[in-house]
């Protein structure tokens, strides 16, 4: 059964009622609607979420309500979260490294039929397992020339174009319907990135003479943050049409895509309290070990705004250094942020462009573990400079 959660009007009335010490998950459902639509409408096929990027119930639950039936899933658990929510969506096993348990049961107890490879030995794996291509998909993971993205995915998965023709080849003997899929790197700053890595997927079809039935353009789709504004996803959804336009695709070739960030990071916000005020720092109750990490490990600058029911707060601000729960020295953001001079105990911090890459990835590290989630109808807390623009475009 889902858990119960509170809803909330605002983000504001939450902290007032329960004037949480934990931090505070806000999930945002018509703002997840909202975006999943935006996807639905613009993407000229068919879209995936990519689950690992926030697999939280509601968040699900609201991607679907606004009519994605399709999950980019990559471990037996994820597809078992899907398929015993969601029986009419569609799981689509996208690791390119798989237990052989784990494609027996995704195959025979949860009917995934799509499949991703980036080596032969994988691909041996697959028709061992299920016993070859019976109307089933495999799509050859090819990696894309490097554009400014926060994670090289690239290095760690896909084979060069030489190697996709090869295996495709094999893919099509092995009697699957062969497609080609990629990833260009999350937050990827460049709609270039798609336009060449479609232009790529072009010589690859050429060079093979196998004509695919499905191209996979993968997620990567960025969102603002701190000092970070990429271009709006129209711009990404433009560049994949150009591409595809110059290549030659079969007529019903499905194209398909994965995003995660994009859909997911302005749903969730995230409230966390300052335990204590130093000099030029605050400890916070959430930090690089829990839904902070990828201020670490990507840079990138969440927005921040204090709440402090019923009382006035300084207009002036000062850099702070921010400190996480943990004993650990290396909990701590690794930038300053600019906070009201007067922050002080019992304070709270909405933390905004959380919906991301957070409460999936938090440890249990020390005896921390973020657990709370509300609902709110807040309009996602951006980046300032995001939020002026937007105010100024209205006005
Ligand atoms: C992580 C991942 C995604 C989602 O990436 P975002 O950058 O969050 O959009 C999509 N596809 C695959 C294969 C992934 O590994």
């Amino acid at each position: 059964m889902a858990p119960k959660h509170s809803h909330f009007a605002s983000v504001d009335e939450m902290v007032a009622r329960l004037q949480p010490g934990y931090p505070v998950y806000c999930l945002r459902p018509h703002e997840l609607e909202r975006t999943a639509r935006a996807y639905l409408d613009q993407f000229p096929g068919r879209v995936l979420y990519a689950v690992k990027c926030n697999p939280h119930i509601e968040v699900l639950k609201a991607f679907y309500r606004a009519g994605i039936r399709h999950f980019d899933t990559a471990s037996l658990a994820e597809i078992a979260l899907i398929r015993e929510n969601f029986p009419h969506a569609d799981c689509y096993f996208m690791h390119p490294v798989k237990a052989r348990s784990a494609i027996l049961s995704a195959h025979e107890v949860f009917s995934v039929d799509h499949y991703v490879i980036d080596h032969e030995a994988e691909l041996e794996k697959l028709v061992d397992v299920t016993g070859g291509g019976d109307g089933q998909v495999c799509l050859v993971r090819l990696v894309t020339p490097q554009y400014d993205a926060l994670f090289k995915l690239s290095e760690k998965f896909g084979t060069d174009a030489a190697g996709a023709v090869d295996l495709l080849r094999k893919v099509e003997k092995a009697g699957f319907q062969p497609g080609l899929a990629f990833h260009v790197g999350s937050q990827c700053r460049s709609p270039q990135a798609f336009r060449d890595a479609i232009a790529l997927v072009g010589e690859v079809l050429v060079e093979s003479g196998v004509p695919i039935h499905y191209l996979d353009v993968g997620g990567g789709f960025p969102v603002p943050y701190v000092d970070d504004e990429p271009e709006p996803l129209d711009a990404y959804i433009a560049a994949i049409r150009e591409g595809v336009q110059a290549i030659k695709l079969r007529g019903d070739c499905v194209l398909m895509c994965e995003p995660g960030r994009g859909m997911v990071a302005s749903g969730m916000s995230l409230v966390v309290q300052v335990q204590l005020r130093k000099e030029g720092a605050v400890y916070i109750n959430d930090g690089v070990y829990h839904s902070l990490s990828e201020t670490l490990t990507a840079g990138v600058k969440l927005p921040m705004r204090l709440i402090r029911p019923n009382r006035a707060i300084a207009r002036e601000t000062q850099p702070f250094s921010v400190y996480g729960p943990t004993c650990d020295c290396t909990d701590v953001l690794p930038y300053k942020v600019d906070l009201p001079a007067d922050i002080r105990e019992g304070d709270w911090i909405e933390v905004g462009q959380a919906g991301a890459y957070s409460n999936s990835m938090t440890t249990q590290f020390n005896g921390f573990f973020p657990e709370t989630y509300v609902s709110v109808d807040d309009p996602p807390l951006l980046p300032e400079t995001v939020r002026v623009a937007a105010a100024e475009g209205a006005a």
